[in-house]
């Protein structure tokens, strides 16, 4: 079968490997689609600890059952699934305690466990004794399905940040994580929602997905001074930062309304550290946090959202590619001209 395979830091090539044997405790799902992810990209250049080469990543999946071990009762031979990525070992505090995402050993789909940019993988015990392996209805295409993997991040972080019905929501960063967050805003009837945005083209693309919001280009608008006006000096009840950028961290509290919550989302990987006045939170009484990844019962909500269409998870895909131009894919990715770009290792 071929896998594309990480030899080296940003060297990706596409090999005929031998097919993975089922264990009694395992299953092999055939790949039908892996969505090029923000953090393969960084892998691919910068590497990860936990991605030791030669590696297959990919952890946006989803796909068919096609083998299942004589022990496993979870999925069965012709189950269409999707996964998400964050695995819990299920035995450590965190993980015992439902907080899997801060599981110490930090098991991932395309990091320690082989991903999805292959034919056919392994799913191993411990992904199916208490990963993230979500069935997915008739009608929900594979494509639109692997995108459940970032939707449940995206629900895991409004979750933590006791985001609820009706609050005011500003988004910082309008990748897919943050249209994401602008279609999660209006199934939680949020009528205040502020969009903000460096570049023109992806404002565009993400205008679709929320078109009442206000889109605020952040290259000509001052996002603190627009927001603050526009509330009349009260600020938003939450703000998402899905851009790694020092100064998206850094207006987040400052539009941040009293007993409102920040979600420094997107990691700041390399950068520099905030400059931030810890006053402005001591006298706003405001919650500061992260989140990262996500649990298996957010991963079931993603695919529940995206079957019933209240997310359009198919309305990110710009482009598909079979298995044998990953290195077109990833180029294309990077190029931010599209949102989504999904690898079709059957194709
Ligand atoms: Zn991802
Ligand atoms: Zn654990």
């Amino acid at each position: 079968m071929k896998a594309a395979v990480l030899q080296e830091l940003e060297k990706i090539s596409v090999e005929d490997v031998p097919e993975p044997v089922c264990g009694d405790n395992e299953a092999i799902l055939k790949v039908e689609s892996c969505a090029v992810c923000g953090s393969d990209i960084r892998i691919y250049h910068y590497g990860n600890d936990r991605v030791k080469p030669p590696a297959v990543i990919g952890h946006e999946i989803s796909g068919r059952i096609v083998e299942a071990g004589k022990n496993v009762s979870r999925v069965s031979v012709g189950d269409r699934v999707a996964l998400g990525a964050d695995v819990p070992c299920g035995k450590c505090y965190w993980c015992t305690n439902g907080m899997g995402t801060n599981c110490k050993i930090n098991y991932a789909i395309g990091y320690q466990f082989a991903g999805g940019f292959q034919e056919y993988m392994v799913l191993n015990q411990t992904t199916l004794d208490f990963g993230p392996v979500t069935p997915i209805p008739d009608h929900v295409g594979y494509d639109a399905a692997c995108l459940a993997e970032p939707l449940a991040c995206a629900i895991n972080g409004l979750e933590l940040a006791n985001y609820s019905l009706g609050k005011s929501i500003a988004v910082i960063g309008l990748g897919p994580i943050g249209c994401m967050m602008l279609e999660l805003s209006k199934l939680h009837g949020s009528t205040t929602v502020f969009a903000a945005q460096r570049s023109a083209g992806r404002m565009e693309m993400a205008r679709p997905f929320r078109p009442d919001a206000r889109f605020v280009l952040t290259s000509e608008e001052d996002l603190v001074e627009t927001v603050m006006r526009e509330t009349g000096g009260e600020g938003v009840d939450l703000v998402v930062t899905t851009a790694g950028s020092v100064k998206s961290h850094e207006d987040a509290v400052q539009i941040v309304r009293h007993r409102g919550y920040v979600n420094l989302f997107g990691g700041l990987k390399n950068q520099p550290k905030l400059e931030l006045d810890s006053n402005l939170i001591h006298y706003k009484e405001c919650f500061v946090m992260g989140s990262h990844g996500s649990l298996p019962r957010h991963h079931q909500k993603a695919v529940s959202l995206i079957a019933g269409d209240f997310v359009h998870a198919a309305d990110y895909v710009s482009r598909t590619y079979p298995l044998s131009e990953i290195n077109d894919a990833f180029a294309y990715h990077e190029s931010r001209q599209g949102l989504k770009v999904v690898v079709k290792p059957g194709e």
